[in-house]
């Protein structure tokens, strides 16, 4: 079968946890695995990326763990059983200190409280207050000393630890709770080849991050070799996703929150956008939340489902995302089917050959690296290659390529097995091992011939195009394109 070039995230669950599963998804083209600290626990998603490791060992394939850290989440506290609420009724919302407010018992099911500090100075009367993920809305009626009342405007149950949004607002809470630095070092701890960061609002958020993995990497003698998702989901974060995009290693359009952040109609335009910014930027692109929804429940999707995957694919994502659907839907692998015959579909349509020649100017005569990604897909067309063989250390020079978004695999040859599973995120990359043995570029170049031949992507005749950096093994170093046909002797 022809590998997809977009990839597919599949979050697990207390229904795919199981060996075989894993593996059944696996085999259907799910490429990362994504455990959501907002549920799991360190128990379960020890066991959950141990079946991971094992499944991707079983069938030799490059599949990435990602960890997704639950990020600063207000709550509503105080009551221990659902508080039905009607439309026109009044709830007052006061805040508490955040320790010890999980054990907190309100007097009446009219006041609830909220580890949001000073809700009084974020609102006025007037201002929307959205519960449970957009279940509720409301109206700010009161504004008192560190309490606002709401008038809720449609019917229904309010659940334990409901969220609490103020749409537009920027909340004065740590980045990072005690829970997401647990959950940090949990995922240094297990060598977890993603972390994706809830909320991100600025690139300071990601800096903190970034220097918190590198010393839990360096005292527990590990490479700091994380890469770090920032998951773009509330105004603040859009309005400075151009410094986010530059700090992170990739982005998520994570539409679940910033449809209840931000006015529903932005959002198609923000993720058009980000998507964009991501591959220009040559960092994988997430597109993420409720893509196959109601297949949690029946075994197809809406027609409105799949129109959003192909438009997600056309529109250049990296990859797009399955949350509830495989984490505790009733048809996991069928969803996961779905989703790539979806796929399949758009990449037999997408116009590849003219996408290089449309991005702007500064992605084709930028610096040596650039130029020369730029200048190896343009060769590729010219002489009909069947493959881009990328001989990388990093992975950079594939990720140039990949934001070019050839027709062409794009072979990376790499020897860190860590940075093998993690490049099973970027789109139209197939991440190859090689020994590392060779110390003359030409043998290297024999050793990746010859795995693609043994391996059947490449048979004699076929045309390749390789890129790569002399010295050798030398970060940074890309300044080579090569054409070589396949022998029948490589
Ligand atoms: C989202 O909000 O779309 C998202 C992916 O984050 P989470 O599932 O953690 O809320």
């Amino acid at each position: 079968m022809e590998k997809k070039r977009t990839k597919i995230v599949a979050t697990l669950g207390p229904v795919s946890g199981r060996p075989e599963l894993i593996e059944a998804l696996i085999r259907e083209g799910v490429d990362v695995f994504r455990l959501n600290f907002s549920h799991a626990d360190h128990g379960v998603a020890d066991r959950l990326v141990q079946a991971v490791r094992e499944a991707r060992e079983r069938l030799n394939t490059p599949v990435a763990v990602m960890a997704d850290i639950k990020g600063p989440a207000l709550r509503l506290y105080g009551y221990a059983e659902p508080i039905p609420l009607s439309q026109g009724c009044s709830l007052t919302i006061e805040s508490r200190d955040a320790a010890g407010i999980e054990s907190l018992v309100s007097d009446s099911p009219s006041r609830v409280f909220t580890n949001l500090p000073d809700i009084d100075r974020l609102c006025s009367p007037g201002q929307r207050i959205v519960l449970m993920d957009g279940y509720f809305s409301s109206q700010v009626v009161e504004v008192g000393r560190d309490f606002v009342t709401i008038r809720i405007e449609n019917e229904g149950a309010l659940r334990p630890k409901a969220h609490l949004t103020i749409p537009g607002a920027d909340y004065p809470i740590p980045f990072l709770s005690d829970k997401d630095i647990a959950d940090i070092l949990w995922s240094v701890g297990k060598d977890i080849e993603y972390i994706a960061l809830s909320f991100v609002r600025c690139a300071t958020d990601i800096e903190e991050v970034r220097r918190l993995v590198q010393r839990a990497a360096v005292s527990s003698g590990k490479k700091p070799n994380f890469k770090l998702i920032a998951k773009i989901e509330s105004a603040r974060g859009l309005s400075n996703v151009d410094e986010i995009i530059r700090e992170a290693d990739g982005i998520m359009v994570a539409r679940g929150d910033m449809g209840v952040e931000m006015p529903i109609e932005t959002v198609p335009i923000a993720q058009k956008n980000i998507i964009r910014k991501g591959y220009l930027a040559a960092k994988p692109v997430i597109t993420a939340t409720q893509m196959l929804e109601s297949m949690i429940e029946n075994p197809m999707p809406t027609r409105a489902e799949a129109s959003d995957v192909a438009n997600a694919c056309f529109d250049s994502t990296s990859a797009v995302m399955l949350s509830g659907e495989t984490a505790i839907g009733k048809y996991p692998v069928q969803v996961v089917r779905t989703m790539r015959s979806i796929i399949d579909a758009v990449e037999k349509e997408f116009d590849y050959d003219d996408f290089h020649l449309l991005v702007p100017p500064e992605v084709k005569t930028g610096d040596v690296p650039a130029i020369l990604s730029y200048s190896a897909v343009s060769v590729a067309y010219l002489c009909g290659a069947k493959a881009i063989i990328v001989l990388t250390e990093t992975g950079q020079a594939a990720r140039l390529i990949s934001r070019l978004r050839p027709r062409m695999p794009i072979l990376a040859f790499l020897t860190d097995k860590k940075l093998y599973n993690q490049m099973a995120m970027n789109w139209g990359v197939r991440p190859m091992l090689h020994s590392g043995k060779g110390a003359r570029l030409d043998e290297v170049v024999d050793e990746a011939l010859g795995i693609c031949k043994s391996s059947g992507i490449l048979k004699p005749g076929d045309k390749t195009v390789i890129i790569a950096g002399l010295p050798l093994a030398q970060q940074g170093s890309t300044n080579m394109i090569r054409i070589e046909t396949l022998r029948s002797d490589s």
